[in-house]
């Protein structure tokens, strides 16, 4: 016998199960994003690799290590995309969205990095974008947190996530900051892990969120990028929190956060949870008013964030009532005989009509009433709708409730719709 064929790792199917948890969270996503006047931009999933290595920076993990990159038949390098933000900016500038113009755009699908799969880190994983574009002002940060905020509102998930902010300041600021880190950590060099020992050279700043406890013990006195900001950064910061204030959002101030991408400025932000274990970043984002120029563009303010889409439904499964998001049908509709058969996906299709959004299984395959009546149990109905001689004839429906404690009753067709109207799971 042949092996069977699995799916590559870090790869995962996603079941009829879980799917309708992930519609939920997007659905709830389009009309949060929808209610801010944000538009969906959709964007290929391949992309040149230079994009990628121009954009993200070519010392980063993502670059160093993670991209699915092929040449195709022409010879090209090509990518998988590991991110959005690259190709939303690509696609702004190609269409002429960018220069001297205001865009809120938003965008979700798969994204691929060759990671270490485990619990919350895939290697196709989904992220839900939002990139806005031509405002300076920290008004425009503090929109892209709200509608975050928002979010986990609607979500029920407020509680259970906290915003982490920094600022990376200008350029300038970062340049002097790096200069100072450097200096303090290569006085220490002996103390340093491996991993940060070769950071050193390329990376210094993402020393700083360094998982090993050694690591942040070393950096405890270690030089604090606040004090580096220049004085525009420093006033963008100020309002920004003072916005965030107003509107109620609370946050924490981490001088630690310096996000892996080298393309970010001023703003950054986290959404954090500690019910998830190690991979605790639900939405990640900032600032990155440099990135258009890199790309070839002319100089275009940008914010923008990303949320994992994997780690939120773990979160919707793990901390919230989930319950109501099943696959269980409203009715599984059933007819005795060969002529009740028919007439049973003839009802079905008339409470469809009668019913939108009502879900109606309706019996296929024949068989004794017994065996119809366990596969409506199995099917996780609420109600068996029965069609047998005298039904036909009457033009009535034998109504069964699957889930509760209560007798068979008999409803004309017409009145189906009246009847279950105010009874069905809302969706
Ligand atoms: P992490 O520090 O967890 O590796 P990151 O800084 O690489 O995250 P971003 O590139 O900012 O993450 O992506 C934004 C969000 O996408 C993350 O906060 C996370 O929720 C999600 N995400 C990133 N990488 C993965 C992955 N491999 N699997 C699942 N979700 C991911
Ligand atoms: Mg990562």
């Amino acid at each position: 016998m042949s092996k069977n064929i699995q799916a590559i790792r870090g790869m995962n199917d996603i079941l009829p199960q879980q799917s309708v948890k992930w519609r939920y969270l997007e659905d709830t996503v389009r009309a949060v994003l929808s209610s801010y006047g944000y538009g969906e931009i959709r964007l290929p999933i391949v992309e040149y690799t230079d994009l990628f290595k121009r954009s993200i920076g070519e010392v980063t993990d993502i670059v160093e290590k993670e991209m699915y990159t092929f040449e195709d038949r022409n010879g090209e390098s090509l990518t998988l995309r590991p991110e959005g933000t690259a190709s939303c900016v690509r696609a702004g500038q190609e269409h002429g969205l960018l220069y001297n113009q205001i865009q809120r755009l938003w965008y979700t699908g798969p994204m691929f990095r060759y990671e270490k799969p485990q619990k919350g880190r895939y290697r196709q994983f989904h992220q839900i974008g939002v990139e806005t574009f031509g405002m300076n002002g920290p008004d425009i940060d503090a929109e892209v947190i709200m509608v975050t905020a928002r979010l986990w509102r609607d979500l029920g998930l407020i509680d259970h996530v906290t915003l982490q902010l920094n600022s990376l300041g200008s350029n300038q600021a970062r340049a002097d900051y790096k200069a100072a880190l450097v200096n303090y950590l290569t006085e220490r060099k002996d103390q340093l892990d491996e991993d940060s020992q070769r950071r050193l050279d390329s990376n210094p700043l993402r020393i700083l969120d360094s998982k090993n406890p050694d690591m942040q013990a070393l950096l405890a006195d270690a030089p604090v990028l606040l004090e580096y900001l220049d004085e525009e950064s420093k006033q963008h910061f100020e309002s920004l929190k003072a916005q965030l204030d107003l509107a109620g959002i609370a946050y924490e101030i981490n001088p630690r956060l310096v996000r892996g991408l080298d393309y970010y400025c001023k703003t950054v932000f986290e959404w954090v949870t500690d019910a998830l274990g190690a991979q605790g970043t639900v939405c990640a984002g900032g600032r990155y008013d440099g990135l258009v120029e890199q790309l070839g563009g002319k100089t275009t303010p940008a914010v923008g964030f990303a949320m994992g889409v994997e780690r939120l439904v773990l979160l919707l499964e793990t901390l919230t009532d989930s319950e109501h998001l099943t696959t269980n049908p409203d009715f599984y509709v059933m007819g005795m005989g060969e002529a009740g058969q028919q007439q049973a996906l003839l009802l079905a299709e008339k409470v469809r009509d009668q019913l939108p959004g009502a879900m109606v299984l309706a019996h296929c395959g024949g068989g004794k009433f017994k065996k119809q009546m366990k596969k409506a149990d199995d099917s996780g109905a609420q109600f068996a709708l029965i069609l047998g001689e005298d039904e036909i004839a009457a033009n009535t429906v034998g109504v069964k409730f699957l889930r509760e404690d209560a007798e068979q009753i008999t409803l004309a067709q017409a009145d189906i719709a009246e009847y279950f109207k105010d009874r069905l799971t809302v969706r």
